[in-house]
């Protein structure tokens, strides 16, 4: 489990350990939806099994982004005069749109990793 955030965080193929999913790491915050190759550099294997398989990282993402949310609130939260000041919004508007493509990197790599092993 270990092994695998470990992975994930570092932007590894599942199958191999040594080549990249992403072409730019997970911490680039350039314009443009983020590059990924369609199979691994190293050991060729195919990341996207099927057409559509990521469509349930979709929803990594969203728990990502809920969690981050939450975070971001609790941190920010004893800055403030009221428990629930409609001043905290933005702030977690701003944290959220920042790390967008990050989360977005991140929710495809665990999914990649949930499904290494399944074989079409
Ligand atoms: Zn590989």
């Amino acid at each position: 489990m270990l092994n695998e955030i470990k992975g994930i965080l570092k932007n590894e193929c599942p199958n191999c350990r040594k080549g990249k999913v992403f072409q730019n790491g997970i911490i680039n915050f350039g314009l443009g939806f983020p590059k990924m190759h369609e199979q691994c550099p190293n050991c060729q294997t195919k990341f996207e099994k099927e057409p559509g398989f990521f469509f349930g990282a979709m929803f990594v993402n969203y728990a990502l982004g809920c969690a981050e949310a939450l975070i971001t609130y609790f941190l920010v939260a004893p800055f403030f005069e009221k428990t629930f000041d409609l001043r905290i919004f933005p702030i977690i508007a701003v944290v959220m749109l920042t790390l967008s493509i990050v989360n977005l990197k991140i929710s495809r790599l665990i999914w990649i990793y949930a499904f290494r092993n399944y074989k079409k």
